[in-house]
């Protein structure tokens, strides 16, 4: 099979017939052979009846529907698991991505031998409140991990088969997505610069501040996993051995000069009364902490489990 569309969709009723019919012209235009993945991230509006026709209609046609909405993320992790394209393409369902792109990306893929390939809405239709933000997130993300794209978050995106069988996607993390393809190994990342559409029907799922926060706590994670995921011990051990060697070094100079101060007859204070042994000693106590946690995440990152535990209702695949 040539191409995976898969399509992560929250009660997106107005836009799954047209979508549908567009993407399916695209494919048949080109001979495309393909399946298009609709994942029902818990709609209650009639989403879910619509693609269940649609299945009627051709068995290219894949649905998975989710018991409620767990964001966006864990309904592209879902689709990725059943995929079977050799190039997997995922579009956002409300119309603002066009179909139209496909066969481009496909050969960015399958001809320049591109990992993935991101969508770069160049000129974005979309409201200040949500463009200002975006402009502020790929700036932090293209520092904190090198890769330089324009736009890491846009909806429509490429991939060889391989890049989503290899990563995992959680919490909101499809935010950054290429920069998870890079930890996984996944180096030539690219970008096309792709044609958006303000959305025609119903509005943006994901709006307001927490959308900002989320964001930038998410990066964060990515940044530490990627650097100590797998050796948390690196990161706590080190910090945990400075702040313990500082503690004990001002511990032994206080305990010092009040020895001087004692055979030398000076005037001296008992070692209690002075501030620097607190501060020392609660530097000690905090580094023994930071190495303890770095002992107790070396044995959960032993242990880790899956991340990913939606429950499905129904599957038409
Ligand atoms: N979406 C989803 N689950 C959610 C929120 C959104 O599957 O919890 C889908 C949504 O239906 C759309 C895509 O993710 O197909 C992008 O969402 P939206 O268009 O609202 O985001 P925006 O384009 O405004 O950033
Ligand atoms: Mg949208």
């Amino acid at each position: 099979m040539d191409i995976s569309v898969v399509i992560p969709l929250y009660n997106e009723e107005e836009s799954l017939q047209e979508l549908t019919a567009w993407i399916e012209k695209v494919m048949d235009d080109n001979g495309y052979s393909y399946e298009i993945v609709f994942v029902d991230d818990g709609s209650t509006d009639r989403s879910w009846e619509i693609i269940t026709r649609l299945r009627e209609k051709s068995d290219k046609i894949k649905g998975i529907k989710f018991r409620r909405n767990y964001g966006k993320s864990p309904a592209l992790h879902c689709a990725f698991r059943v995929v079977k394209g050799n190039v997997v393409i995922t579009l956002d369902a409300d119309l603002q991505d066009s179909p139209d792109e496909i066969p481009a990306l496909y050969d960015m893929i399958t001809k320049e031998k591109y990992d993935l390939v991101s969508g770069w809405k160049k000129k974005r239709y979309d409201p200040i409140s949500k463009t200002l933000p975006t402009k502020l997130f790929n700036a932090t993300a293209r520092k904190v991990s090198g890769v330089k794209l324009h736009d890491f978050n846009s909806g429509i995106k490429a991939y060889r088969k391989d890049v989503v069988k290899n990563i995992e996607i959680y919490n909101d993390m499809h935010r950054y997505i290429p920069y998870l393809a890079k930890i996984a190994g996944f180096n030539r990342i690219g970008e096309k610069v792709v044609h958006h559409r303000p959305r025609k029907h119903g509005q943006s799922k994901y709006m307001g501040i927490s959308r900002f926060f989320n964001g930038y706590l998410d990066l964060l994670t990515l940044w530490f996993l990627s650097r100590f995921g797998k050796k948390p011990m690196h990161f706590f051990g080190l910090l945990g051995s400075i702040m313990f060697l500082l503690g004990f070094l001002a511990i032994i100079w206080i305990g010092a000069s009040k020895m001087y101060a004692m055979m030398n007859g000076l005037y001296y204070r008992l070692v209690t009364d002075s501030p620097y042994f607190y501060i020392a000693l609660t530097t000690m106590i905090l580094g023994t902490q930071l190495f303890l946690a770095g002992f107790i995440g070396e044995l959960i990152s032993r242990n880790s489990t899956e991340r990913n535990n939606y429950k499905i209702e129904e599957e038409l695949l």
